[in-house]
């Protein structure tokens, strides 16, 4: 399998300020203070080196992720990344190199604004020849896609774009054979409810949970989510708050902590937890802290753990 992320901020897409723009070129400065570079390969070699927040960003957009390795698209939640997908998809002229390329699987997780506003943008769903099939845990799956393009909302109608759509509503506990991947849904505490999606293919596990809380039932023994993420090799975590936000001004806001994601995919025996729905008032070097802290808790919590944690950004590529 492989995932490539296009959308990890939350709730709202992120615009890098000329404050923070300022600080990168500043520090990038910094460090080339008293070198020379003999053309632009050295250059390039220079900035390579940079710390991620000087060199790059965490990124702009909304969710979306993509899983490949099945026999059709997979795309997980339709947030303002799904338009960037659409982009590279029309430039690379993949949509047209066979059959399977007219197949999207877009998973939802729920219809929070920032899960759904890519998709009135995603060009293939204007394609007659393209195929979309939309899976959700929600009844109402069909009728949020239909009413945010609501003439209110957007110019164009669902109904008014030319590509075939279906949406089948998933349940709990069945396991489902979908574009070659065996999945499994599980519903998370989240205003509205959301839900969280395994996928299994090849003795591998990808799990995508993102818009999470876990109250103080996560204790438990037996709590049902570390089931759910068991030996995953993949694990995408809402880790929008910090565990102070989580436990005070932000309980029952619908969203986790990075803490707790350390804690839960430990107990799960997860191979790489992976930070995501990141909070878009965290600039560039706040959130590479926030990872910093985050391996600081593992290394304090389970100090032989072998776990792995990044933080996801626009253009992440993982294979597993
Ligand atoms: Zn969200
Ligand atoms: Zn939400």
């Amino acid at each position: 399998m492989k995932i490539k992320v296009w959308g990890v901020r939350g709730s709202l897409p992120y615009g890098i300020p000329s404050t923070v723009i300022n600080r990168k070129v500043k520090e990038a400065l910094k460090a080339a203070s008293g070198r020379k570079f003999a053309n632009d390969a050295e250059i390039d070699e220079f900035i390579e080196g940079l710390p991620f927040p000087v060199k790059s960003t965490y990124g702009s957009n909304t969710p979306c992720v993509q899983l490949s390795g099945g026999n059709e698209y997979v795309i997980l939640d339709a947030g303002s990344g799904m338009r960037d997908l659409a982009t590279y998809l029309s430039g690379s002229g993949e949509l047209f190199a066979n059959d399977a390329c007219k197949k999207f699987n877009v998973f939802i997780s729920h219809f929070h604004w920032d899960h759904t506003m890519g998709f009135p943008f995603f060009i293939p769903a204007y394609m007659p020849d393209i195929e979309i099939h939309f899976y959700g845990g929600h009844h109402t799956l069909r009728k949020a896609f239909v009413e945010q393009q609501e003439p209110i909302h957007f110019p164009v109608r669902l109904e008014e774009m030319p590509s075939k759509k279906s949406f089948t509503v998933l349940r709990e506990k069945n396991e489902y054979e979908i574009a070659g991947f065996k999945v499994k849904i599980l519903k998370q505490i989240h205003p509205g409810g959301c839900f969280g999606y395994r996928f299994e293919k090849d003795g591998k596990v990808f799990v995508y949970s993102t818009d999470a809380e876990h109250s103080l039932e996560s204790h438990k023994k037996d709590y049902e989510y570390v089931e759910f993420i068991r030996d995953a090799d993949v694990v995408i975590f809402d880790a929008m708050y910090s565990h102070i936000e989580a436990m005070d001004s932000k309980l029952h806001w619908g969203h986790s902590s990075n803490l707790t994601g350390v804690e839960l995919a430990e107990r799960a025996g997860v191979k790489h937890l992976v930070l995501f729905h990141s909070d878009y008032k965290y600039d560039d070097f706040e959130l590479e802290k926030f990872l910093a802290d985050t391996k600081k808790y593992l290394s304090i919590h389970s100090p032989n753990s072998k776990m792995k944690i990044t933080t996801a950004y626009d253009g992440m590529e993982l294979e597993v």
